[in-house]
């Protein structure tokens, strides 16, 4: 029908935004950022609108993008891609995800994905006809720090793969849990990949928000290149959300493919906005990692003010979330208290379930996930707030 099985209804988050405003609660739910974008970035923006750069660029994303995107990849990741055709322009990383899947999974195809995963991935396999297999990242926590230690055990993974598995949906620096996955748990998934002959997708949008260890890209593992279609997105790294930049870096054949998709939802993507992310990704690395330390520190007091009142907290090694266990306040059932936050304590959060393909968290369901690129001001209001509450 016209609600496609419920695929119709608002996001997790665009309900739990909804809610913040009518409540009045801070948002720590939704992520993005309070900062602005790098003032480079911006006045790049401003200034192609000026200088008339507002009409439909090409299909494939402007050539000064595209070969910044390749440069980056090379700087960064010693990875080699041909901008004239290994190299696509998106809407965001959410149109890379939509564009990559309608363009290679056909009806009865399975796609695996880890779980907990973003929502987007479970409703783009619907819409494609492909059947989603998962497998858990057990999350064991560390005994000493009480962060969680992501894993893919390689039996569950083995298990998940069969004759019919045409894509592998990888996700690292991981949303929910804000956790990189290690290089062993990625090689597994590459060597299981090329038994199967499976093609893999990785959403690595949080790439450059790391805390400590540095991102492992998964095309840059050996045995993967050739048939990995890397996404990425200006969002989260330029604090720019709401310009829906994102980009794919691929073998020429995979990017023909979801181009010829990618024409169908959107043709192209925002003129002005895309020499502007050309000059953020061409900034020095010292640049990329004051960006990541600053959020570092609003990490630090989000968490720290958590662990304070109460919550048994993982701190994270990269991206915007923690995840906060609120059952040694009391409250074993997450899905319960995120209703009850925004009018009993004036904040919004995700609880775990969302990211669950049946919504259930197991043994993760007291967790809810909070947002910390949000200015100081907001994080440390919240903490009074919950403080209070609690
Ligand atoms: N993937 C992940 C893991 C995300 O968290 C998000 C959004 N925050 C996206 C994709 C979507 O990215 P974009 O805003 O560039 O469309
Ligand atoms: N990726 C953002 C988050 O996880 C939300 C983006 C969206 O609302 N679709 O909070």
């Amino acid at each position: 029908g016209l609600l496609k099985g419920g695929r119709a209804r608002p996001s997790v988050f665009a309900q739990m935004s909804a809610r913040a405003l009518a409540h009045d609660a801070l948002n720590l739910g939704q992520g993005f950022p309070d900062d602005p974008p790098p003032v480079a970035v911006a006045e790049a923006a401003i200034e192609a609108i000026r200088q008339g750069r507002n009409q439909y660029p090409p299909g494939i994303g402007e050539a000064g993008l595209r070969e910044a995107i390749a440069e980056h990849q090379s700087r960064f990741y010693g990875l080699s891609w041909d901008p004239a055709d290994e190299v696509l322009v998106t809407t965001g990383a959410t149109e890379a995800l939509a564009a990559t899947i309608l363009a290679l999974v056909e009806p009865g195809d399975e796609v695996i994905t880890l779980e907990p995963f973003y929502d987007q991935y479970a409703a783009i396999i619907a819409l494609a006809g492909g059947i989603h297999r998962t497998v858990p990242v057990t999350s064991s926590t560390d005994a000493g720090s009480g962060d969680l230690v992501l894993d893919v055990s390689p039996e569950a993974l083995r298990g998940a793969f069969s004759e019919r598995t045409r894509l592998v949906l990888v996700n690292t620096p991981h949303n929910p849990t804000g956790m990189m996955l290690p290089a062993e748990s990625l090689q597994a998934i590459v060597d299981e990949a090329v038994r199967h002959d499976a093609l893999i997708a990785t959403d690595e949008v949080y790439e450059h928000l790391t805390f400590g260890a540095a991102h492992q890209p998964i095309a840059a593992l050996p045995g993967a290149q050739d048939r990995t279609v890397s996404i990425s997105s200006a969002g989260k790294t330029f604090s720019v959300t709401g310009w829906k930049i994102g980009w794919i870096t691929a073998r020429a054949e995979l990017i023909t493919a979801i181009t010829g998709v990618k024409q169908w939802l959107t043709y192209s993507s925002g003129a002005p906005f895309q020499p502007a992310v050309a000059v953020g990704l061409g900034m020095p690395r010292s640049a990329f990692q004051e960006l990541a330390a600053d959020l570092r520190e609003r990490r630090d007091l989000l968490t720290d003010g958590l662990r304070e009142i109460g919550f048994r907290v993982s701190v994270p090694a990269a991206g915007y979330f923690t995840v906060a266990d609120a059952g040694p306040l009391g409250e074993p059932a997450a899905d319960a208290l995120a209703e009850r936050l925004p009018t009993e304590a004036g904040v919004v959060a995700i609880p775990l379930s969302a990211f669950y393909r049946d919504g259930d968290a197991g043994e993760a369901s007291a967790y809810l996930r909070m947002a910390f690129c949000k200015s100081r001001a907001t994080i440390e209001q919240a903490l009074e707030q919950l403080d209070a509450w609690a």
